[in-house]
């Protein structure tokens, strides 16, 4: 193992912010994970996961080991009309989809160009248009790091819901090494969300194919969403937040142009971007950080900046969306480490 000591983050996490692990280590098997947990135990250090570092708020120094997973590999097992595919946690999400989508096998191509790897796809139950993880998941294989165990989980075990999941409920229990989804091999891929509808309508496509989706998906997302190569940033910076019918029917009263959807039966999701819209934030700058100008949703990093700049940025949205609409705002990404 190679463990390196005050190791820089900051070319590890897409929002660019400085930052030091004081441990790091980078694993491709999961020998060398069991062994890495092996060294923190001996030397006393915290674990700290990390994958593509695309949802994450780094704190300027990290104390503890930091093991980036880099555990690669990709099998495909046919069954009937279903692919079964096992992917290693290090695999990167966005070639694993562009793989899929080149076999012919459909089922996560409107998942396309979310950043990140696949370990961490479970994390919060990625989703994007109307797809979630959780639609094409089968089980995965993780380390408990309490009970020193391997354990497999099934898709009940998981509890996934709206970028949630029980990995994001107990943080830093599990490490997740292996994922197997279920892709279909004949299925006609189905369009979930109007804005990739409204995409095929303008050019006139009634049944567009699965190549079609991806390469629409990957047009629209470059669009609207900033290249974190080019603008630190990691994705949405909030959750859609998810209220009541009838606190619904309240705010309409207000705001007759309020962007919903509806969620499960009693409930309906709020577009967060939408509301931070509404207060005026979208485009504006604050020192290194501030708000895109394209999807009021996403918060960025100019450079040079510190994380308490963001987070402090991020709490006067928060109130100014709360005071205008009532309605709290949950941050997406996680502050790593999570203490
Ligand atoms: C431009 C942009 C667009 C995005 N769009 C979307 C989107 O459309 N939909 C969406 O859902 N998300 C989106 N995201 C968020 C992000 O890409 C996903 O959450 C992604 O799954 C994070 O993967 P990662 O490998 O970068 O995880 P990291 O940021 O490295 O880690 C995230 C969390 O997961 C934990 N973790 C990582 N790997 C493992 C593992 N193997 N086992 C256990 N825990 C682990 C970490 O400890 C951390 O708590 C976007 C981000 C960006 C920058």
């Amino acid at each position: 193992m190679n463990i390196q000591h005050q190791c820089p983050l900051d070319q590890l996490n897409t929002l660019g912010f400085p930052a030091t692990a004081e441990a790091f280590v980078s694993v491709t098997s999961e020998q060398m994970l069991t062994d890495a947990v092996h060294y923190a135990d001996k030397q006393g250090l915290k674990l700290h996961i990390l994958g593509g570092g695309s949802n994450i708020l780094v704190t300027p120094n990290v104390s503890g080991l930091v093991v980036k997973m880099d555990i690669k590999g990709r099998t495909v097992n046919m069954s009937g009309d279903s692919a079964l595919l096992t992917l290693g946690a290090g695999e990167e999400w966005h070639k694993t989809v562009a793989w899929s989508v080149a076999q012919g096998f459909s089922g996560i191509e409107s998942m396309a160009l979310i950043p990140g790897s696949v370990g961490a796809a479970p994390v919060q139950n990625i989703g994007a248009y109307g797809t979630e993880l959780k639609d094409n998941f089968v089980h995965l294989r993780a380390y408990d790091i309490e009970q020193k165990r391997w354990v497999d989980f099934d898709k009940k075990a998981c509890q996934f819901a709206y970028r949630d999941s029980l990995f994001k409920q107990q943080p830093g229990r599990y490490i997740i090494t292996e994922v197997t989804l279920s892709l279909s091999k004949v299925a006609a891929p189905r369009l979930k969300y109007a804005a990739l509808q409204g995409f095929f309508d303008q050019k006139g496509i009634n049944a567009p194919s699965l190549s079609q989706i991806f390469d629409a998906v990957c047009e629209v997302r470059r669009s609207k969403l900033p290249d974190p190569a080019t603008l630190g940033n990691a994705g949405s910076f909030f959750k859609n937040p998810v209220i009541t019918n009838s606190q619904c029917d309240a705010l309409i009263s207000h705001f007759p142009d309020l962007v919903r959807y509806p969620d499960q039966p009693g409930y309906t999701k709020l577009a967060a971007g939408w509301l931070i819209d509404q207060c005026h934030w979208k485009g504006k700058r604050q020192g290194n950080v501030g708000v895109y100008d394209k999807q009021a949703l996403v918060l960025v990093h100019y450079g040079d900046g510190q994380l308490d700049e963001l987070l402090d940025l991020s709490e006067q949205i928060q109130t100014s969306v709360q005071s205008k609409f009532g309605v709290s705002l949950e941050r997406e990404p996680q502050i790593f480490p999570l203490i």
